[in-house]
């Protein structure tokens, strides 16, 4: 197949050839020091004024959609692509639910003890609010976009081992898709990823290397590894297709919203791969003239894990240590940082923090309204959009979309606190009775 595409490092601009493994900008990467984002993330370019000339602009979206955006994915075909359903995940319209009506005493939560409606969204706003549910991809994540681009790659280029660090969710991922594809994985993970990610990989049959330290420590192991034993390695950033996985959500958007672009997309952030995923979607409809102008991005993150945001403005990049209930966002060094802060600037990004406590909060209320069930990094998202809200920040008529980005049976133990099992009955009407009267108010 002739290549259609070639890199080009985000720092230094030096170009490579899209037919060979390659990571970050080696130039680059000899200058990059430990506790700093590393410099030398590439980007993937394509031919855009060829792809232009494929169709009349008015058909060119369609073209490309029919083609399941071949020319914009840096792969030949999609006999390499996995058997599994990969992404056209659902778009809901959440203004349609202020459903999930809770009763007193239901729960050990302080939200809905008073009784009523829940709301995410409402009738009664003045703007538009959807639910982009990616916890519908094989594995229950929005990393199996960027894990089953990088398998195709690698079956297309005869490779047949592949490795990731990971909080949990990549890794997870990509044993599920190497599964389905008849590869082999290696998955370093910190210790204390949460038990139902650490079983997916397990399951998956993928070789599972938990270690003593947190997911930079399994980043650093990961790329030695692949550096020593040749593995293709998968890791967020580093392999540049990830982001190129990535930004299949916003072909998606696009072609959900009717071919119109929304106004905001809140989006969790941990190391900005997700984020600057969306923005490489969107700028290249803008590239191909299929869009006149950008969405605004906005990237939250969880208070207790803020390098990113913390960063943006600093002159020095301070990492501090990370400690949220959102365990997929939680990273010290964001590995994609210096992209994200440039997409940020380039296309007036906005960003906001959370709580954890918000986190639980907007997980209850998305739970109970909605029927979705998201694990707290994706509630984050959420969270961020309820907090623009309530401080008026969503403008009247404009589309709004929230990410979420995992599914909550992925993490049980984070929502513990929020929620009370009662306590076993006998099995008997007059045993319950007291305890139907009290929900049902009969
Ligand atoms: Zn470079």
């Amino acid at each position: 197949m002739p290549v259609k595409y070639h890199f080009e490092c985000v720092d230094c601009h030096l170009e490579y050839p899209g037919d060979k493994v390659v990571y970050l900008c080696p130039v680059c990467e000899a200058l990059n020091k430990p506790g700093q984002p590393p410099r030398g993330v590439l980007k993937t370019v394509y031919p855009y004024e060829r792809i232009k000339a494929l169709a009349p602009p008015g058909l060119l979206f369609d073209m490309l959609e029919r083609d399941h955006f071949l020319p914009l994915l840096p792969i030949g075909g999609m006999n390499s692509w996995p058997w599994l359903h990969i992404g056209e995940t659902p778009l809901y319209q959440g203004n349609k639910w202020t459903g999930g009506r809770v009763n007193p005493g239901t729960d050990g939560s302080s939200e809905g003890q008073k009784g009523g409606m829940v709301e995410v969204g409402s009738e009664n706003d003045d703007f538009e609010l959807f639910f982009k549910d990616d916890s519908q991809n094989p594995t229950f994540s929005f990393k199996d976009r960027a894990s089953a681009l990088v398998s195709a790659w690698a079956r297309e280029n005869g490779i047949s081992t592949l490795v990731a660090a990971s909080t949990g969710n990549a890794g997870s991922s990509l044993a599920g898709i190497c599964a389905s594809q008849g590869q082999r994985a290696m998955i370093v993970v910190p210790a204390a990823a949460p038990l139902a990610k650490l079983t997916q990989i397990l399951m998956y049959g993928a070789v599972l290397v938990p270690v003593k330290g947190t997911y930079d420590d399994a980043f650093e192991l990961s790329v030695q590894i692949s550096k020593k034993y040749g593995f293709y390695n998968r890791n967020t950033a580093y392999n540049p297709l990830t982001i190129e996985g990535k930004k299949t959500v916003s072909f998606e958007l696009f072609s959900q919203l009717n071919h119109q672009v929304p106004d905001r997309i809140f989006i969790p952030v941990g190391d900005g791969v997700i984020y600057s995923g969306v923005c490489k979607g969107f700028e290249d409809l803008l590239k191909l003239g299929i869009i006149s102008r950008m969405p605004v991005l906005v990237a939250v993150q969880a208070e207790g894990s803020s390098n990113l945001i913390n960063n943006l403005r600093s002159k020095k990049f301070v990492a501090r240590p990370s400690r949220t209930i959102a365990d997929s966002i939680s990273v010290d060094v964001p590995r994609c940082f210096h992209l994200t802060a440039a997409c940020m600037n380039e296309y007036h990004g906005e960003s906001v923090l959370v709580s954890d406590q918000e986190i639980l909060n907007a997980s209850l209320k998305l739970s109970r309204a909605t029927g979705l069930f998201a694990e707290p990094a994706a509630v984050a998202a959420c969270a961020g959009m309820l907090k623009y809200r309530g401080q008026g920040l969503i403008p009247a008529g404009s589309k709004n979309v929230v990410l979420l980005t995992g599914s909550g049976l992925k993490d049980l133990s984070a929502v513990q606190s929020s929620i009370q099992i009662p306590n076993p009955m006998e099995p008997d009407l007059d045993s319950v009775e007291t305890y139907i009267k009290k929900h049902f108010s009969i």
